[in-house]
């Protein structure tokens, strides 16, 4: 088991229920309604911790489940909202939906804090609906539902560069050959299971390095240890693909590298657009008879873009150049983090059962209406970028994208979803 992934149980708090009650007065029988609102139920909120440096902690506690707001009193009392829960989570945890596998939130780079679930608004006292001809409500709004889930919590390791391979080509040679024995990084707790992250220490600048172990053919279906695995290579920057050149096991390195990259563009492909360098390691091992091995990767593999070193881990030969070849490739990266982006937000994604229509209101006009609309557009900020990038995926995966289009939706056509209008581009 990793000691960076858990399985855990959140439910926000329900909204208290307004209160019923009617003002007693000396000699007054019926005196108004002064029944009180309920207070709101406690959010579950995410926050990073410094201090923290695993999800250790959410194996032992499983269940998280904020107050329920308390109920409206009477003399308009208001109940008290109740407490949110705060679930303190290392920097680099992802929070994924348990039963789709998609991103709720992931707490990185800026993002500190994040509501997951909301607690439910309270419900509003009978003495709300008195009307001119209901002077006497009985009526109270109960407080919202509570939200529950099952979130998968995830500590992905933030290295630079992942050194990737098939076993025994070298990768554990390589690192305790380039990276201090005791790695500067304590940060992190490890199973043996686990990369081994190392530092490289390097005039200019210095880089981290995981050492990923057990990438094997079907990793991307989970096979083996699989998707552990490349979940870790996911944030790195720069991939060094290690093969061993001189095929001591009788390794084809040219068909290694091809399976191993269907392996992570399997996984996901923008991994293949990271910038990759080939290490073609054991070149010590490689008999001046034999055909050069090296040659024949570079061949099949520099017209793509992949500059290939020839090395060797143990002597060390050639290992200096690959350094700064990746190195020089960090440099040019840019330095954003890679954030994963949002998802399933569980507010809209319960929703997905709501009811929508798509019509043709004139000539290159469609509205879509509905309550499965509504809630969206009052979950997302379609002012950021992000926002309706998310906004754009609803559209397709709610299937309004082909309502749109079965309703005779042109290119350039106007969509009017409530207030909003945009134009409707494929
Ligand atoms: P990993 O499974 O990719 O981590 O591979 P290891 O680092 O454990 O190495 C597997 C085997 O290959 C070990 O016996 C190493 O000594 C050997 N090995 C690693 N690098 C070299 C090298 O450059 N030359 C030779 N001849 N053997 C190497
Ligand atoms: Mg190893």
């Amino acid at each position: 088991m990793f000691a960076d992934s858990a399985k855990i149980f959140i439910k926000s708090g329900k909204g208290g229920d307004g209160h019923v009650s009617f003002r007693r007065e000396l000699y007054v029988p019926n005196g108004g309604p002064d029944g009180g609102d309920g207070g709101r139920g406690g959010d579950i909120i995410f926050e990073v911790d410094e201090g923290l440096n695993t999800l250790g902690d959410f194996r032992h506690k499983r269940k998280y489940v904020a107050q329920s707001g308390e109920e409206g009193g009477k003399r308009r009392c208001h109940g008290a909202d109740a407490d949110d829960l705060i679930l303190k989570v290392p920097e680099g945890t992802v929070i994924r939906d348990e039963e789709t596998g998609k991103v709720i939130a992931d707490m990185s780079g800026e993002n500190r804090r994040e509501v997951v679930l909301k607690g439910g608004r309270g419900g509003k006292g009978n003495m709300n609906y008195v009307t001119p001809t209901m002077q006497a409500p009985k009526y109270a709004q109960p407080g919202q539902p509570s939200r529950e889930l099952w979130v998968r919590l995830e500590l992905k390791v933030i290295a630079d560069v992942g050194l990737v391979g098939f076993p025994n080509v070298g990768k554990s040679t390589l690192l305790s050959r380039v990276t201090n024995a005791r790695p500067k990084i304590a940060n992190y707790h490890f199973t043996t299971l686990s990369p081994n992250l190392g530092v490289v220490d390097m005039e200019g600048a210095g880089f981290v390095i995981a050492d990923i172990p057990g990438l094997i053919e079907g990793a991307s279906e989970g096979v083996g240890l699989g998707h552990d695995f490349l979940r870790h290579i996911e944030r790195t920057k720069v991939l060094i693909h290690m093969v061993d050149a001189a095929g001591t096991e009788g390794r084809d390195p040219v068909e290694d590298i091809r399976k191993i990259n269907a392996e992570l563009e399997a996984y996901n492909p923008e991994l293949l657009s990271r910038p990759q360098v080939i290490a073609a390691n054991k070149i010590d091992a490689v008999y001046a008879e034999d055909e050069d091995p090296v040659q024949r990767i570079r061949e099949a593999f520099e017209p793509e873009g992949i500059p290939v070193f020839a090395i060797s881990a143990v002597s060390g030969q050639g290992v200096k150049e690959l350094l700064y070849k990746v190195q020089e490739l960090l440099k040019n990266f840019d330095e954003k983090p890679v954030i994963f982006e949002k998802e399933y937000v569980p507010e809209i994604d319960e929703g997905a059962n709501l009811p929508f229509t798509v019509e043709k209101a004139g000539e290159g006009v469609y509205t879509v209406e509905g309550p499965r609309v509504d809630r969206m557009l009052g979950y997302t900020n379609l002012e950021s970028e992000k926002g309706f990038a998310f906004f754009q995926r609803f559209l397709k995966e709610s299937g309004i994208l082909a309502e749109l289009e079965k309703a005779g939706i042109q290119e350039g056509d106007t969509v009017k979803i409530y207030e909003l209008e945009f134009d409707y581009y494929k």
